[in-house]
């Protein structure tokens, strides 16, 4: 109520101005009246003196008792503090953004009508060699390079996403590029490295065609054989050519057999997250080893076992039969009659455990060393069938180290022998952990 307090003022001035006129007489009355209006002046203007100060910082609190001004600073005070609040929230929400924007897992790239780049995040940089602020206003198109994103880009509408190989440090990338207007005349481009899952669909691909062509040369020699018994009369076929024949035909099936039970082992490998975590027994395990070996050797060679029956380790049993028998099976393939083979089972120094199966074979060109553990891949293509290998028992392998924490190293010498180990850490070991 500014008003009635100046009112009230007025009122109160002009009384004390009539007592002094009247109590001391003309003069002096006028003397009062006039001292009474410089004091207020001065205190009018002190107390203006500090709303003024107070509209240059509004962020503090404001001036005290400063007569009919509390009653203007007061909401005014209220209203900065609520638009204080609301700034400060809005650069939250915008900082947020930010951030998340700069978090996405793609490239985000914001650019005016011609391209000009107004802004990038974090990946975009990676994915295309942004930077910023060096590339700020520049032409994205002239940046990139790729002729066949230029081409996109000036389609004008962009409902689909491009495909552009992209070198980078001396790399190639496959980008899933993708452009949308927004707001009337902005342009925000996303960019996604597809470059893994185009190698893994071509893993894929060559997959299944590697194992189309496996099967179909076992199948095409049964089919052949099957013609030949259908078209052929009983009495033209004598008893040892059919015998013979039989024994080819069953030799084919055993063998797609054998591919499609590792085929199953690999996919069962693959789908499944982990198997059994238990102390598995492994005396008892090389102990069954060694009778199967010791049966497909058929006494051809020395078998040596070193073995440290204390020692056991913590997985799944049927796994690590599996990757047991399979480096077994491989050193009685590829070592000559009279050669020798060494199996260890000890402690490492680490203090885990190492399975190791030595040979005196026919070994391996260090080229190969590689990549003998990706599925089908052969040294010897013939020679692996003719000992009816299928070619994916150390991909097999492999696979169960990894699920055992295990390593599976491989050294060679062609002419010498290998030494196929599988290295334990200490923590699968039985007994031991914790
Ligand atoms: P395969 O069923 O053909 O034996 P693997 O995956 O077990 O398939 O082995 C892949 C290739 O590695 C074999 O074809 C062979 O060329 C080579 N290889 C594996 N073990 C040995 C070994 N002990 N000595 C020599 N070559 C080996």
């Amino acid at each position: 109520m500014i008003w009635l307090r100046t009112l009230f003022l007025v009122a109160l001035w002009a009384l004390a101005a009539l007592a002094a006129h009247w109590l001391i007489g003309e003069p002096a009355g006028w003397i009062v009246f006039a001292s009474a209006l410089v004091a207020m002046l001065f205190w009018r203007s002190w107390r203006l003196q500090k709303v003024s100060y107070w509209a240059r910082h509004p962020d503090t609190a404001p001036p005290a008792s400063v007569g009919p001004w509390d009653d203007i600073l007061a909401p005014l005070y209220r209203y900065t503090r609520a638009r204080a609040r609301e700034l400060a929230d809005t650069q939250r929400a915008m900082q947020g953004m930010l951030a998340a924007a700069q978090a996405l897992p793609d490239g985000a790239v914001t650019m005016n009508e011609d391209f000009q780049i107004d802004w990038c995040n974090r990946m975009a940089r990676q994915h295309l060699g942004l930077r910023l602020p060096a590339d700020r206003g520049h032409n994205l198109l002239n940046l990139l390079r790729a002729p066949e994103f230029v081409e996109y880009a000036h389609r004008g509408s962009w409902p689909e996403p491009i495909l552009v190989r992209l070198g980078q440090n001396g790399q190639e990338r496959l980008m899933m590029m993708q452009l949308t207007a927004y707001a009337s005349n902005q342009r925000l481009l996303i960019t996604r490295d597809v470059t893994q899952i185009e190698r893994l669909e071509t893993t894929r691909r060559d997959f299944v065609a590697n194992v189309s062509h496996e099967l179909r040369t076992p199948l095409t020699v049964l089919a052949g054989f099957l013609e030949t018994l259908r078209e052929m009369p009983d009495e033209a076929l004598p008893a040892e050519q059919r015998a013979q024949y039989l024994a080819m035909m069953h030799e084919q099936a055993q063998r797609m057999q054998a591919i499609v039970e590792d085929l199953l082992t690999l996919s069962t490998l693959e789908s499944s997250p982990g198997g059994d975590q238990r102390p598995v027994d492994m005396r008892a395990l090389l102990e069954k080893a060694r009778q199967q070996i010791e049966a497909l050797s058929g006494g051809r060679h020395t078998l040596r076992w070193h073995i440290d029956e204390s020692l056991d380790v913590v997985g799944t049993e049927t796994e690590l039969a599996s990757a047991i028998s399979n480096l077994l099976t491989n050193a009685v393939r590829y070592t000559p009659e009279g050669g020798e083979i060494t199996v260890r089972w000890e402690r490492d120094e680490d203090g885990g455990a190492r399975y190791s199966v030595r040979d005196t074979g026919i070994g391996i060109a260090a080229r190969h060393l590689p990549r003998l553990t990706e599925r089908f891949y052969r040294v010897d293509r013939g020679r692996s069938r003719a000992v009816g290998g299928t070619g994916l028992g150390l991909a097999i392998t492999k696979h169960i180290a990894m699920r055992h924490d295990a390593e599976l190293l491989i050294s060679s010498e062609p002419g010498k022998g290998s030494v196929f180990t599988l290295r334990f850490p200490p923590e699968r070991i039985a007994g031991d952990a914790g």
